[in-house]
């Protein structure tokens, strides 16, 4: 038996104004072939889970392409034209292959709005044919659509987030497919969505209120007519109409039972609703925060700038606060490559004065006036060996210059833009965080797998930007409504 294995995977974030082009995937990630098995084979990411559930399940992997892209804007039709153009070429009608794993993201959204994950599914599906054995793995942010369901065979989707259990589902699925190409399993998939945005404040899986509603999913599991019982949380920064939560329940050969379990599990997710307000300091009133607190390190968390969900990394709210309350011992890292050019310049151990950040867009702040010394230059690449978010082993930040400057606080200026997953970011700098006071990451939730550990204290913040926490602040266009919490919904 013999199973292709690859992916296209993106989030793209409606609100951000930074395309996502064939530059921005061969910039992240864009490999083929045997390349893949070396880069995602060892990492805890699905694809690595697809590669050993080879062995496990008997079947020969065929790894053929797999893109990936830190998240951005809306991603351009000729970069997916060419993308897919490549992969179905790769992958040759199936001839010789008896299935295909395939990674999605599932919040792709395409230049236009439209539905980017359900396009490359109807591509796949158009040249292997409507029969071809095909399942796919989903993010939790996955915006799940009628479409996505109706052209994949069996979905399955992380459990977790932050995300920690991609090699464990890139193992299920592998497990799926060599079932259903040997004809154990004839899996029937239904969707249901709740009319809701569930805020990326309340998306932790480990916590209330959401932990009741995993565990439910993991407990309908037990039934043995009950292939997969999937919750995916929605990524609210995707102006498209299948924004949102979603369930998706895989059965064996039962269409109503899935339907019936699925609806049962978005009903679930709906009656969670009372419990999902938002109320967060300011910048101003969280730095005041953090430098009373004598529990350290305290990391501030700069919610409208989440890199991890699209924004542009380089705000300077925060920056901007701790400066001017005369903060000491605090590290902000900012994507702002020109400033990286200007170190370079100057060299290691020379005085600079350069505005940082905000140059992206005007939605996330001023450039901020930094005056100090460049402490060290370095090349940006990283490995991170732990389990953490996002599953990546192999990281790059771009070539990156940290500049001290008075109060001993740090500013790590990086020529790409880097979510804060893992604290080899840091430690790669030189730069100790457990000993800091103040860590500042652009997040929401994804960053704990690494951070909670050493945290002495955690404040989220509530900034302005493309990943505002308050859906309300939103300009939506296209969601479907009415759509809770901005408008009025009456009970049925
Ligand atoms: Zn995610």
């Amino acid at each position: 038996m013999k199973i292709a294995v690859g992916g296209i995977m993106h989030e793209s974030n409606s609100f951000s104004v930074r395309p996502t082009t064939l530059e921005s995937f061969r910039e992240s990630s864009l490999l083929e072939g045997e390349a893949i098995r070396a880069v995602w084979g060892p990492a805890h990411h699905e694809v690595g889970g697809f590669l050993a559930g080879a062995q496990t399940h008997g079947f020969e992997a065929v790894p053929t392409l797999m893109a990936w892209a830190t998240p951005s804007g809306m991603v351009q039709k000729r970069a997916l034209d060419a993308l897919t153009g490549r992969w179905i070429d790769l992958l040759a009608g199936g001839r010789g292959l008896d299935g295909l794993l395939l990674a999605l993201h599932g919040a792709m959204v395409l230049e236009g709005h439209e539905d980017g994950d359900a396009e490359i599914l109807r591509r796949l599906r158009r040249s292997l044919g409507r029969d071809f054995p095909i399942v796919c793995t989903l993010d939790f942010h996955a915006n799940v659509s009628e479409d996505m369901v109706a052209l994949s065979n069996a979905l399955v989707i992380y459990r977790t987030n932050p995300h920690t259990d991609q090699r464990e589902r890139g193992l299920q699925a592998a497990e799926l497919i060599a079932r259903l190409v040997r004809g154990e399993i004839r899996p029937r998939q239904a969707l249901a969505k709740p009319p809701m945005i569930f805020p990326i404040l309340h998306q932790n899986t480990s916590k209330p209120p959401l932990i009741g509603v995993m565990d439910e999913a993991r407990a309908r599991e037990k039934d043995s007519r009950i292939l997969v019982a999937n919750v995916a949380i929605g990524f609210p920064y995707a102006d498209v109409p299948e924004l949102g939560p979603a369930a998706v329940v895989v059965t064996q050969g039962d269409a109503e039972l899935a339907q019936r379990e699925a609806d049962r599990l978005s009903e679930a997710l709906w009656a969670l609703r009372d419990r999902l307000g938002t109320n967060l300091p300011d910048a101003a009133g969280a730095v005041r925060l953090a430098l009373e607190s004598d529990r350290r390190p305290v990391v501030l968390v700069e919610m409208g700038d989440n890199i991890g969900g699209g924004s542009p990394g380089d705000s300077t709210f925060i920056l901007a606060e701790l400066l001017r309350q005369k903060a000491e011992h605090a590290v902000v890292v900012l994507y702002d490559p020109e400033a990286v050019q200007t170190c370079l310049r100057a060299g290691v151990r020379q005085e600079v004065e350069i505005r940082v950040g905000g140059k992206t867009d005007r939605l996330h702040g001023e450039p901020v006036m930094v005056r100090g010394r460049v402490h060290c230059l370095h090349e940006g690449r990283y490995e991170e060996t732990e389990v953490r978010h996002g599953g990546k082993r192999f990281n790059d930040q771009g070539v990156t210059a940290v500049v001290e400057c008075p109060g001993q606080n740090l500013v790590a200026l990086t020529s790409l833009r880097e979510p804060p997953f893992s604290l080899q970011q840091l430690v790669s700098l030189g730069i100790a965080p457990e000993r800091q006071h103040v860590l500042v990451v652009k997040a929401a939730i994804a960053y704990r797998a690494a951070y909670e550990p050493i945290a002495g204290r955690i404040i989220e913040v509530d900034t302005p930007g493309a990943t505002t926490p308050n859906p309300a602040r939103l300009d939506y266009c296209r969601i479907r409504r009415p759509m809770f919490p901005l408008d009025a919904i009456r009970e049925a």
